[in-house]
């Protein structure tokens, strides 16, 4: 075994994932597997795959390169940058859009490829993230409805990310009136409503939603079962999927307080110590070009973080039940952040079990 290690519990994973699938199926919506957060590890999608998913979603191509099951739907989930527009062709068959200059750029590779290129528009109904204003989304439609190599597959809400608004009924059916003027005035079909994320579970679970939103884009809730705009866990969710596992490299009983002139630390923050006495302090190899300590939590008993450099991360285990040792190992609860950055960094070996 090597550390640090990202341990993914992939029984588990496939569990949440079909009580996803079930609440969808119920709801009458589709559901895409957002995969950014653990940089579409084929590890981590390959159980998505063999559970049924078929569309997936990332942020970014190199991660949508990674997924090759035949039958999928791939998705660009940020707005494609101009310098990336023909890769996207290339790689996504969806993309999510809200400037007509980017769907223009679409276009044209998407006919020099001979291709139709799918997009959903974006519309912003408050979280000041991405999508063209209410206002403004039918004109831009119609200017997107015209390109030749692009096919207007869906209207888009984002929610709970910038401004961590909170998708209600009364904002979705702003997303639904926008879509019935675009099909009224432009008589076209829009086959893909999509409502939001892991945030807008609750009117799932509430059975709230609108009978016009056909899909969700869903990562957070697939890995910590909780919906993600009030916390609430979802019945029988797994909510320990993942774990963190790192080693001890130096155990010794030292003061609490440094000792000498006290300037700034190697992150030029100031740092406050108080006087324990002395502790028994491990150091495990695992630093902040790995994860931040505010995203994990010590999942054995008497266990305190105290702090953390680049690779260092330094516990306090003097009221710890388990008598550790050096090459022993200290295990962690991990937050969404923590998956992120533990996925990305290359020095966190990936385990599934
Ligand atoms: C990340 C992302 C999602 C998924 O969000 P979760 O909260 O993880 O479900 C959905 N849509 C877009 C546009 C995203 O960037």
């Amino acid at each position: 075994m090597k550390y640090p290690a990202l341990i993914t519990n992939t029984a588990k994973l496939a569990e949440n994932i079909n009580i996803i699938q079930k609440i969808c199926a119920e709801n009458n919506i589709s559901f895409c597997a957002v995969t950014k957060s653990f940089c579409a590890a084929p590890g981590m999608t390959g159980v998505y795959y063999k559970a049924g998913v078929r569309d997936f979603a990332d942020t970014r191509l190199p991660n949508l390169r990674k997924i090759n099951y035949p039958g999928v739907t791939k998705w660009l989930l940020r707005l494609p940058m101009l310098s990336e527009a023909e890769e996207v062709v290339e790689t996504a068959d969806i993309s999510l859009n809200s400037e007509t200059a980017t769907v223009e750029a679409l276009s044209g590779h998407a006919v020099k490829l001979g291709r139709k290129h799918k997009i959903i528009l974006m519309v912003d109904v408050g979280d000041l993230r991405e999508g063209v204003l209410p206002g403004d989304a039918v004109n831009i439609a119609g200017e997107m409805l015209k390109l030749p190599g692009i096919e207007l597959h869906g209207i888009g809400v984002n929610y709970n990310c910038f401004g961590g608004v909170i998708p209600t009924l009364e904002s979705l059916n702003i997303i639904t009136g926008v879509v019935k003027e675009i099909t009224g005035k432009y008589g076209v079909n829009i086959n893909v409503i999509s409502g939001g994320n892991s945030g807008s579970m609750h009117l799932l679970t509430s059975r709230t939603m609108p009978e016009e939103i056909t899909n969700l884009r869903l990562g957070e809730v697939v890995f910590f079962g909780r919906e993600t705009s009030y916390q609430q866990l979802i019945p029988h969710m797994h909510e320990d999927i993942f774990r963190l596992d790192a080693q001890i490299i130096e155990l010794k009983k030292k003061p609490s307080m440094p000792v000498g002139e006290i300037g700034l630390n190697a992150f030029g923050e100031e740092v406050v110590f108080c006087d324990r006495g002395d502790m028994l302090r491990a150091i495990v190899a695992c630093g902040r070009q790995d994860v931040d300590i505010g995203k994990i939590k010590p999942l054995e008993p008497g266990v305190e973080i105290l702090g953390q450099s680049s690779d260092h991360m330094i516990l306090n285990v003097t009221d710890a039940d388990k008598p550790y040792k050096v090459g022993g190992v200290i295990s962690f609860s991990i937050a969404y952040g923590a998956l992120l950055s533990l996925s990305t960094s290359e020095y966190v070996y990936k385990v599934y079990e």
